[in-house]
């Protein structure tokens, strides 16, 4: 029984390019495939990606030199990926669309048409100028309000709609039973059933979006165009498609919608806009990378793709040797793929859509089905490349479902899970996996002693409460280390995932074993997990990470983020990564950010001469204060104060220290009726203030006759004259910590 190991996080390098369709595709931080790649692959690997869901993921892998093979089977993805590794240019894409808005729409050019729907006057200076959106209210059979920018007198913002625009939606509704039996027929297979089904996703378009894009598609087929130039105007029609359904909310959020549902509220764009907006989404990447068709291969770097699906690839005869498999996992997206049956089809033609377009008819894709969808990729994958081909997944907005989904589909397609590294409910989880032999050993298992084992093992690592996911995924991935999910798709049924969830509630719900602290809903991951009974822990986290850090700086004087990140993550590898923001927050108080050099330079004063000297004069203020104050004295770690006539009892204890790392031991371990001061320097303000507010265990443990006293503070105590015990008990409270602390007080800290 080898527990299945940490992984280090590999931190995302920067932010993604905002790609056409970025709201539905799965989020994919740049730069973690590349790394890993340049970690563990050779330029000469064949790499593989088994469902082909991040065009991101297969250019990044491409432009890092590596030749990807990958089975996409959403004609619409397979578009957009091409698209994007032809690299078209912002001049190439305005061509195409000054062509496309000069043709003629009976006596007018097409340009005019569109924008005609669109027509408004402005209430301020009564010009007639164009609106961006109208706003709706679903079911209503007008929008109420109108949005634009007159550029004649610069009024800007919502107005309420007129008569004028009620007429255009009048117009466009009597019109809208032909365009929509149009869009329909160009979606219905031949004696295809799912009319009602596809009928429903016609929903989503109301009649004058529905109306620009015919009148934009009927435009474009009967232009005579090269090749190159159709497929330019399909990438921006494309991105029209989307912008013109009602799934956009308003006011607008960064949703990433994953049911076809109008909001109550919702935006409806002005679609010529939107078309030339396209342009900058499309010429968001510039460089070139090399596309073939399976199965013709590119010479050097680049991406074959498979149009289909993983288990038709892996019966094609001669797939070439796979190096390793690596992947963004997708989660299911009923609104995605319907919409992408609905575009494919009115793009190319329902042929085109082929398969895909079966996806329309159903309508809910829960985590089992999603378990079984995963498995239909990562076994062929893990058969065509033969036992000891290393896997490196990613697992974009983890969610306990997804989790589930990828580490049991994996488990039945005979990847042993070999690590995995979480951080947050935020960011996305890391696993890695080696293929292994045909026949796996399964012998039943005590699922809850695994999964009981697997969370204090965890919590106890941790040293502090914890977030759901985190808790989630340790047990699921202990469970995939004891070989507890079956060894065939067809075992790992809905009662054994039940189960699995069952054992977990269980868990959770006991009370001697977990407690959940700082909970706001009732759902498990609302609030941090923590153990009823912690014993032996070890230190918390954030403690260690502080001290890390602060070690970091005093070795190295300066260091880049990402060094420190590097350094941070092999230290604190699987599920110890620390967040963000937490690093940030440790940075901050110890370091200060040089601009000229992109370098986190360590303060002067928190150079160790430099806070030994100020320990001392603590101490030695100690001393003066305790003598003002006629109390006895005595120890160091803690400085022990009691009363001449009752040395028994002590009355404080004082802690000196320059970090945030609170000892826990001293407070556990307090004397009856003692008070505890924690001496520290008002820069750690902040940080100690943070500490408190991210982990509740903590601030409970600190309630109780614990105070934090700043080093200036504790010096302006010590000049005084007028001390004594009462006054002294005011002044440890008269500067407390907080999270405003500033940079120009903490320089006299
Ligand atoms: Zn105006």
């Amino acid at each position: 029984m080898s527990p299945v190991r940490s992984i280090i996080y590999i931190n995302p390098d920067g932010t993604s390019p905002v790609i056409p369709l970025a709201r539905f595709l799965p989020a994919d931080p740049p730069g973690i495939v590349h790394c890993w790649l340049h970690r563990n692959a050779s330029r000469t690997d064949l790499i593989l990606d088994p469902f082909g869901a991040s065009p991101l993921m297969a250019l990044e892998a491409a432009t890092s030199g590596y030749r990807l093979l990958t089975a996409c089977n959403n004609p619409v993805v397979d578009f957009e990926l091409r698209m994007l590794a032809s690299a078209p240019t912002r001049d190439e894409l305005t061509a195409a669309l000054v062509e496309l808005a000069s043709q003629k729409k009976g006596e007018e050019r097409l340009e005019t048409a569109i924008k005609d729907l669109y027509q408004t006057t402005c209430a301020s200076c009564g010009e007639s100028i164009q609106t961006s959106a109208y706003l709706w209210l679903r079911g209503e059979p007008f929008p109420h309000a109108r949005i634009y920018t007159c550029p004649i007198c610069g009024d800007s913002g919502e107005h309420p709609i007129t008569d004028e625009d009620v007429m255009k939606v009048q117009q466009l509704h009597r019109a809208d039973r032909l365009h929509r039996s149009r869009a329909l027929e160009r979606v219905l297979d031949s004696g295809s059933d799912d009319r009602s089904a596809i009928e429903e996703a016609l929903d989503v378009y109301s009649s004058r979006p529905l109306y620009v894009i015919f009148t934009l598609l009927n435009k474009l087929e009967g232009m005579s165009l090269t090749k190159r130039k159709r497929e330019l105007l399909q990438a921006l029609l494309l991105s029209v498609m989307d912008a013109a359904n009602t799934i956009w909310s308003w006011p607008q959020e960064r949703e990433r919608p994953r049911q076809l549902s109008t909001p109550p509220h919702y935006i409806e764009k002005n679609l010529w806009l939107e078309l030339e907006a396209a342009i900058a989404s499309w010429s968001a990447l510039n460089q070139r990378v090399d596309v073939t068709t399976w199965p013709e291969m590119p010479e050097g770097a680049g991406i074959c793709i498979h149009r289909g699906r993983m288990r038709d690839l892996a019966r094609e005869p001669g797939t070439a040797k796979i190096g390793h498999i690596v992947t963004i996992f997708p989660r299911p997206n009923q609104a995605f793929w319907t919409l992408c049956g609905l575009w494919a089809s009115w793009l190319w033609g329902r042929e085109q859509a082929g398969r895909f377009a079966a996806v329309m008819e159903r309508k809910r894709f829960d985590w089992n089905w999603h378990t079984s969808a995963l498995h239909a990729a990562l076994s062929p994958a893990a058969a065509i490349s033969g036992p000891g081909v290393r896997m490196f997944g990613v697992i974009p907005e983890p969610a306990p479902g997804l989790i589930n989904a990828v580490v049991g589909a994996a488990s039945v397609s005979r990847l042993n899970l070999t690590g995995f590294a979480t951080i947050n409910a935020v960011e996305p989880v890391q696993m890695e996996w080696k293929t292994g032999s045909m026949n796996r050993e399964y012998k039943p298992v005590n699922l809850q002693k695994i999964i009981r084992e697997a969370l204090r093992e965890m919590l106890n690592e941790i040293g502090e409460p914890t977030e759901y996911i985190e808790l989630y995924t340790a047990a699921i991935c202990a469970l995939a280390d004891e070989n507890a999910f079956p060894p065939s798709i067809q075992q790992l049924t809905t009662e054994r995932a039940s189960e699995i969830q069952s054992v977990i509630q269980t868990l959770l719900a006991d009370r001697l074993f977990l407690r959940r602290m700082d909970a706001t809903a009732k759902d498990p991951e609302s609030g941090l997990w923590w153990l009823a009974q912690p014993e032996n822990t070890q230190t918390p986290l954030a403690d260690r990470v502080e001290l890390e850090i602060l070690d970091l700086l005093i070795n190295k004087r300066e260091i880049l983020y990402r060094e420190l990140l590097q350094n941070i993550h092999q230290r604190f590898p699987g599920y110890l990564t620390p967040s963000d923001t937490l690093l940030q927050h440790c940075l901050e108080s110890y370091a200060s950010f040089d601009q000229s050099h992109q370098v986190w330079m360590i303060k002067e004063k928190d150079l160790p001469s430099a806070r030994e000297k100020n320990m001392q004069e603590m101490f030695a203020n100690i001393k003066v204060i305790a003598q003002k104050l006629g109390v006895r004295i005595e120890g160091d770690h803690p400085v022990t104060w009691t009363l001449h006539a009752r040395p028994e009892f002590p009355l404080y204890q004082l802690v000196v220290g320059r970090t945030a790392a609170i000892d826990r031991d001293l407070l556990t371990n307090l004397p009856d009726g003692c008070e505890i001061v924690f001496i520290l320097p008002g820069s750690r303000s902040r940080l100690l203030k943070f500490k408190i507010e991210r982990d509740p265990y903590l601030a409970e443990q600190i309630t109780n006759h614990c105070h934090f006293l700043k080093y200036r503070t504790l010096r302006s105590i010590a000049a005084r004259t007028d001390l004594s015990l009462e006054l002294w008990k005011v002044l440890i409270e008269s500067d407390p910590i907080s999270l405003e602390e500033t940079t120009q007080l903490s320089m006299f800290g």
